[in-house]
């Protein structure tokens, strides 16, 4: 069975084509720059060369038939017939209160998908524009909705709920959601398996550290809480999004700066975080090479993002009353041995040590703790796209 999964940004759409026999990836790409003068389509076929078509791209259907031709490619391509695609797998960012699951799309889900746009203006138009041309162009083809926020679902009422008029919940649904629940689901259950011990009896905290970074709190493998709130803004300082923020620093700005409501959000998520106090880049890469030449402000957004995923780990261990197991993931989990370590330090009250020469590990499942470490810590790279798929499978077969 061949599955193909979709995730479509505003401006952007990736993809992976999936044998589901043994897992393993037949093709994946990215088509870039939809809408634009110049758009971009870089396809990778497994076992064969890579292909670059530039070239303007004026939607998210003309992406979606660029992506169809190219697996269909008779030099380039991996599939024969449109109609080996089995099933269709499409990532969606917002759920809102109304999918704990992973759903079979048809046109009533796709009908409360639209609804979710409320509560996700930035973030699901993209993806429903890449449904409904994944359906247009392959309408035989039963398709899956996968949503970041669904994991999220079982947190309980106390911990999504905000100290705000209970009026705005009812009336717009403001609360926390959650996200990265796809990543966090999928690197739960691998480190059930890495331990060999049943998911229903650990106390983990999953740490999603990348450009977008949110930390979770599994409780016998359910979501009991995640850093990332109303929107994924919330939480630990990121990449270019500032995290938790006194609130009325908004307002203040806003009016020092008379800067608009729509302009203060993309300052947020934009220009804030570890870009915003470095100045240096957004990419750790660059800040530990800029914190390596004595660059100050560099140094210090490492330090608060290590400092704020401790205060998260700490909190977490709180909440769950104990912490058995923590997981790195996400390109700065899995890659930076740096901020592993940082994260880590001095964490023994938690009963974490981390072994330096184990920790020199880069993108790859690993145990990066001492043996008798009470609090294990692993290193396990996410798979949302394989997660998606199997979700996609598990749907489409029992149908
Ligand atoms: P993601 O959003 O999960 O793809 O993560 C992307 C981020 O991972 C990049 O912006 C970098 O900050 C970080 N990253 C990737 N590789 C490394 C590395 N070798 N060392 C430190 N950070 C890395």
């Amino acid at each position: 069975m061949k599955v193909l999964v979709i995730n479509c940004g505003s401006s952007s759409l990736k993809y992976q084509l999936f044998n589901m026999e043994d897992k393993s990836v037949l093709a994946k790409g990215l088509v870039e720059r939809i809408g634009l003068e110049v758009g971009m389509l870089k396809h990778m076929p497994t076992g064969k060369d890579k292909v670059e078509i530039s070239e303007k791209i004026a939607n998210h259907r003309v992406a979606v038939k660029m992506m169809l031709d190219a697996l269909l490619d008779k030099n380039h391509g991996v599939l024969k017939n449109i109609s080996e695609i089995s099933a269709v797998g499409h990532r969606v960012v917002h759920g809102g209160e109304k999918f704990s699951d992973s759903i079979k799309i048809t046109d009533e889900v796709m009908t409360v998908i639209k609804e979710c746009v409320a509560v996700a203006p930035l973030h699901n138009p993209p993806n429903i524009i890449g449904i409904e041309a994944a359906r247009e162009l392959l309408p035989d083809v039963p398709m899956v909705g996968v949503f970041d926020t669904a994991f999220h679902q079982t947190m309980p009422r106390y911990a999504y709920m905000y100290g705000l008029p209970y009026e705005l919940y009812e009336k717009y649904a403001v609360r926390r959601y959650g996200f990265h629940g796809t990543s966090h689901r999928f690197v739960s259950d691998e480190a059930a398996k890495m331990l060999n011990k049943p998911i229903e009896e650990l106390k983990m905290i999953t740490l999603h550290l990348g450009n977008g970074s949110s930390i979770t709190a599994v409780k016998n493998g359910k979501s009991i809480e995640n850093s990332m709130g109303f929107t994924p803004l919330e939480g630990i300082i990121m990449g270019t999004r500032c995290g938790n923020i006194d609130p009325a620093i908004v307002p203040f700005i806003m009016e020092k700066e008379g800067i608009s409501p729509d302009k203060m959000n993309n300052y947020l998520n934009k220009k804030c975080g570890v870009y915003g106090i470095s100045g240096v880049s957004s990419d750790f890469r660059d800040l530990e090479d800029a914190a390596k030449k004595d660059n100050p402000r560099a140094e210090l957004a490492l330090k608060m993002f290590a400092y704020q995923a401790k205060k998260f780990i700490g909190s977490y261990a709180a909440a769950m009353n104990g912490l058995d197991v923590i997981v790195f993931t996400g390109g700065i989990g899995e890659n930076s041995i740096t901020m592993r370590q940082m994260i880590c330090e001095d964490m023994d009250y938690f009963g974490l040590k981390i072994d330096q020469q184990k920790n020199q590990v880069r993108g790859k499942q690993a145990d990066i703790s001492f043996d008798d470490a009470k609090t294990k810590a692993l290193v396990i790279p996410t798979n949302e796209e394989l997660m998606i798929a199997l979700d996609t499978v598990a749907l489409v077969k029992t149908a």
